[in-house]
């Protein structure tokens, strides 16, 4: 377990990063998946990187964190309890009972859609988006144009993970990004 007097330092990041696994060809040949559920396991780990999370947005008046299915429930839903902020579920099309509004996007092969029920998000709301991790940007890209649809104002987007040599964030270029661990 990571010791609290680490925590207690000033740069724990590397820390963090020790504790998530690489898994390489998972899911498929060629990609090294970042098993995060190593650092979810470690209670002191987990809750730094949440504390880390929330003390960046702590003061931008965010009323709800938008969590991208799945692994951006874990934060986002722990982020909006902290933040004292509503909690929004992005879900994968046909998993939410109510109407929705939905976005497609290009996967590598075919498209994908996710949806938000329709009345969410008030408009003008201060909304972070929040993912476990950053790739190629293609997610939160079309997360960040659902967001907008509905009228409200995008105050951050927040990830546990980012692989900057893919260079996501050139694709939600016009929004403050944070992540707590880069490779
Ligand atoms: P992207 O749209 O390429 O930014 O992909 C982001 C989504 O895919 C996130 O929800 C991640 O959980 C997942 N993902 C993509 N690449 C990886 C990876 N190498 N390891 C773990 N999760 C990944």
């Amino acid at each position: 377990m990571l010791k609290e007097s680490i925590v207690a330092q000033k740069n724990i990041t590397e820390e963090l990063k020790s504790l998530i696994r690489d898994i390489p060809d998972f899911p498929k040949k060629g990609i090294v998946f970042k098993d995060i559920t190593t650092l979810l396991n470690d209670p002191v780990a987990f809750k730094a990187a949440v504390d880390q999370l929330a003390k960046k947005f702590e003061n931008e008046n965010i009323d709800q964190v938008v969590g991208i299915e799945s692994r951006g429930f874990i934060f986002g839903a722990v982020l909006a309890y902290k933040l004292g902020a509503a909690f929004v579920p992005v879900r994968k099309k046909g998993k939410l009972p109510y109407k929705t509004k939905s976005v497609s996007y290009e996967l590598e092969y075919g498209t994908d859609t996710l949806e938000i029920h329709e009345d969410a998000i008030p408009k003008k709301s201060r909304v972070l988006i929040v993912d476990d991790l950053l790739a190629t940007g293609g997610t939160v890209q079309a997360v960040s144009k659902l967001v907008k649809s509905f009228g409200a104002q995008i105050a951050g987007v927040a990830f546990l993970v980012e692989l900057t040599f893919l260079n996501g964030k050139n694709k939600i270029k016009d929004l403050p990004i944070y992540s707590v661990i880069e490779y």
